[in-house]
């Protein structure tokens, strides 16, 4: 029978500069090989480090080296002076590579270690595009999406900046919705005119990526904010969704510099990525408002209304600060539709939300109730604050000129408006309705045009 023996051989490596270091890395991870010593005169060469890492032995000096340990010594020094101190150890048995021979494996080794450091590269690539996938698709914050875009724009691409613009076809206009790597000045949300001739229309004109090495040499380049930012060269692609062009994602660089293939066309494909995210997120964000909206004035609704005025009531409660509400209501809007038609009284619904909500300060919630009521919820607001500006807006109502307003019954367009109030009337959201619903059919009792504040306490 045959007896499998089983042998290790034993290395040791003479020099730990960039050469054995890579030396190290490869034997190391190869099972028939063990590295029984390393050996550099300096100290802190990244080899002998390594080794230390590692747990391999060090000296930084190779005569010291026991002949006995060694099958064989790798002399990657290239110094003649160490090759005639190898002689003495060929004398001993132990075979010793240096000179053409250790330059010869040195080259083979710096090609696998680039053929690792490329499967290295790729996989990373790999990892990252999943990565990104997994994050955009796991969030529906815009902003937030736009930020992971240019993080990994820049990591795959190996640039210290980057950037994202969208672009507003209606309005010809370009805007800066995240970036990195950019001064304060830089980062402010900026608004800019598309301009026909300059480099954004190069981009958007092509749908590869557009790559400048080093902007002076490049024609074109007469954007005064990169250029106030340092920007040397640049790699730049359009956004696409199904045709249509929504933005730009930059990488950017502060010094001249060669894109390879692979930068380029992983960008491209990381444009491909972030267009239809962000496509798909714009998409739910409008399906989200109009599940909100009231379709005729553009005011919240009645389900969306009830839900804000629950959360208010209960931060209102937590932090015991007052809240104001507003039942509003037309005063004799079927009078207004029986004379102008259905059409003209859609029209003034659409135009007294426009006022209502112009009127009221943008931490107010405008709802429209239902039919031609209206509700208007006044964070932070007391009794006597929310009651002045419940009369201020009647006047205002009371004086615009809107259409075909003297056909009505008392010569002019006015409002009824039920006033109620936390914690003075009411604690909770069902009884701040109840009583401002009550005060305002006391207004219509009293003659309309005019505002009720609710007296009755909480129950
Ligand atoms: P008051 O002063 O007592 O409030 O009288 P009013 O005529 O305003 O109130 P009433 O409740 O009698 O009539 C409301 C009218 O509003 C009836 C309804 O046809 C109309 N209306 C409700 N929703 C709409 C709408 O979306 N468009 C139009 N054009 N009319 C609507
Ligand atoms: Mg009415
Ligand atoms: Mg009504």
């Amino acid at each position: 029978m045959q007896t499998i023996k089983k042998t290790t051989i034993n290395i040791g490596i003479i020099g730990a500069g960039s050469g054995g270091t890579e030396l190290i890395n490869i034997l190391h991870r190869y099972q028939p090989v063990t590295i029984s010593v390393v050996s550099d005169r300096d100290k802190d060469a990244p080899g002998l480090l390594l080794a230390k890492r590692l747990r391999i032995p060090t000296t930084t000096d190779y005569k010291k080296i026991k002949k006995g340990d060694i099958d064989i010594l790798i002399d990657v020094t290239g110094d003649s002076n160490v090759a005639k101190d190898m002689l003495e150890f060929r004398r001993s048995g132990i075979e010793v590579i240096g000179g053409a021979s250790a330059k010869f494996i040195w080259q083979l080794i710096e090609e696998q270690s680039a053929n690792r450091e490329e499967i290295e590269r790729l996989l990373f690539e790999y990892q990252s595009l999943y990565d990104i996938a997994l994050k955009l698709t796991s969030s529906e914050d815009l902003d937030r999406l736009c930020n992971i875009i240019v993080e990994y724009a820049t990591l795959l691409t190996n640039t210290p900046a980057g950037s994202l613009v969208m672009f507003d076809e209606k309005a010809g206009e370009m805007s800066l919705v995240a970036s990195k790597g950019f001064s304060k000045g830089f980062q402010k949300r900026m608004r800019w005119k598309l301009r026909r001739t300059g480099l954004t229309s190069n981009i958007l004109n092509q749908t590869n990526p557009l790559v400048i090495f080093d902007v002076n040499s490049y024609p074109n380049f007469d954007n005064p904010v990169m250029i106030k930012e340092g920007v040397a060269s640049l790699m730049a692609v359009p956004l696409i969704s199904e045709g249509k062009i929504m933005g730009i994602l930059y990488a950017d660089d502060f010094k001249p510099r060669n894109f390879t293939p692979r930068e380029t066309s992983i960008l491209a494909l990381l444009s491909k990525i972030a267009a239809l995210v962000i496509e798909k997120t714009r998409l739910f964000e409008k399906a989200r408002l109009m599940a909100i909206t009231d379709e005729l004035t553009g005011l919240y609704n009645h389900r969306h209304f009830l839900q804000q005025l629950t959360l208010e009531i209960d931060r209102t409660k937590r932090y015991e600060r007052p809240l104001s509400f507003l039942m509003v209501d037309i005063d004799h809007f079927k009078h207004y539709n029986d004379t102008n038609g259905h059409l003209a009284g859609n029209e003034l619904l659409r135009e007294f939300g426009h006022i209502l909500q112009d009127y009221c300060r943008s931490a107010d919630i405008v709802a429209r109730y239902g039919g031609e009521e209206f509700a208007v919820i006044m964070p932070e607001t007391d009794q006597k604050k929310g009651k002045s500006m419940a009369e201020r807006l009647r006047k205002v109502v009371e004086g615009y000129n809107f259409e075909a307003r003297e056909k009505q019954p008392n010569g002019k367009l006015t409002i009824s408006i039920g006033f109620s109030s936390y914690p003075s009337n009411a604690s909770s959201s069902f009884e701040l309705i109840e009583k401002a619903d009550k005060a305002l059919y006391r207004a219509k009792e009293g003659g309309r045009n005019r505002v009720c504040i609710s007296n009755e306490k909480p129950r």
